[in-house]
């Protein structure tokens, strides 16, 4: 693979997937590609595919190995960082299991984006934390909410798509031209079924063919079902696979019924720097989930993603301050990772203040801050 004509501190932009097919489907959405970079330390273990989409210069890397997790996926995003200095914020995109309810209408193939909700940052740790009783949890996970810049620029899309006499849909172009595989699955061979919470799938039966269609939900026909719609709210991000109705449904309830996808890798990302989290739902997080519809959901996501950075100004990006700068606490240990996890307080990102009653505490019970006031984390 040649070199790329840029220097590492030309790339502004991360792109994180975490298993290689959505990397491929990632490659496939730049517009111009770099080949590899100029130079990488010796003990940075990613391997990064280096591009352009629109006017940005993007950094490519993936989780190795078939690793997934939020552990992988912390020493991806360090590594990242340490060798692209000038990187503002990262994009983590790929599949997630759907956590649909009757008034969160999440379907197969539809994206979901994280997006600060109520107390939440956009992101919550559902596998850490204090269970105090069934549904109430004392929340330990405090993440940094993606920039401002960023998240006013999904609010612009947002409105973009959902305006009356919305344009022609460039995210069904960018799809199209993937091929067939990743186009809506036929409705016959690979139907969008959700069953009730408490059916569960038989585990010795390879595909749903057999399970009840009595056990099915059922939903309004949606007018264009191939078009995908965007959801934007809060992403539970842990170390563990939800593969059961129950089990999702009553991990939602302890997050008021908001959590609108699982996944395994943000939570090891946003401890590291600002980012945003796009998901491609590809199941319903649930016993009957197969992997019929990945391929769709990568799509879809990594679509969804390419037409956002087309969106973002350059000169958004460069006020920004670069992640090295953001997050690195001046004037306390920066222990990035003690066992699998540290804790960061709410951080405003654009300015590397921690806001108000915030706190960092490491899984061995290091409590590095608890301070009412700010705390600067950059090198002013
Ligand atoms: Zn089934």
């Amino acid at each position: 693979m040649k070199l790329s004509p840029y220097s590492n501190d030309e790339y502004t932009i991360g792109w994180i997937s975490a298993l290689p097919e959505e990397l491929m489907v990632a490659m496939a959405m730049l517009d111009e590609e770099h080949g590899r970079a100029q130079s990488t330390p010796r003990d940075d273990t990613n391997a990064y595919h280096l591009g352009r989409i629109g006017e940005h210069n993007i950094v490519m890397a993936c989780l190795s190995g078939g690793q997934m997790g939020t552990g992988p996926a912390a020493i991806v995003a360090e590594n990242l960082r340490r060798t692209f200095k000038r990187i503002r914020f990262a994009l983590l995109v790929g599949i997630g299991g759907g956590v649909p309810s009757e008034v969160k209408d999440i379907r197969l193939g539809d994206v979901v984006v994280s997006y600060p909700y109520r107390t939440y940052s956009g992101i919550v740790q559902y596998d850490y934390g204090k269970l105090k009783g069934e549904v109430d949890i004392e929340r330990k996970d405090w993440f940094c909410a993606p920039p401002n810049k960023l998240l006013s620029v999904v609010d612009l899309l947002r409105a973009y798509y959902s305006r009356p006499k919305a344009p022609m849909d460039k995210m069904f172009g960018i799809i199209d031209e993937l091929g067939k595989e990743y186009a809506y699955p036929d409705e016959n061979e690979t139907p969008d079924l959700l069953y009730q919470a408490d059916y569960d799938h038989d585990p010795n039966a390879e595909t749903c063919d057999f399970c009840d269609t009595e056990k099915l939900i059922q939903r309004r026909i949606r007018e264009s079902p191939c078009k995908p719609y965007v959801h934007y709210g809060i992403i539970a991000s842990g170390s563990m696979v939800v593969k059961n109705g129950v089990e999702r449904d009553k991990i939602d309830q302890r997050y008021q019924n908001s959590i609108l996808c699982f996944e395994m890798e943000a939570a090891g990302l946003m401890n590291n720097f600002p980012c945003l989290v796009i998901r491609g739902v590809s199941d319903y997080s649930d016993s009957h989930k197969n992997d019929k519809w990945r391929k769709r959901a990568i799509a879809v996501a990594s679509a969804y993603a390419k037409e956002l950075v087309s969106q973002i100004e350059p000169s958004d990006v460069e006020v920004l301050p670069p992640i090295a700068r953001a997050l690195v606490p001046k004037g306390i240990q920066h222990s990035i990772y003690v066992g699998d996890t540290i804790y960061h307080g709410p951080i405003d990102s654009n300015s590397g203040v921690v806001m108000g009653n915030a706190y960092t505490e490491a899984r061995d019970g290091i409590r590095i801050t608890g301070s009412t006031t700010s705390h600067y984390y950059g090198d002013s």
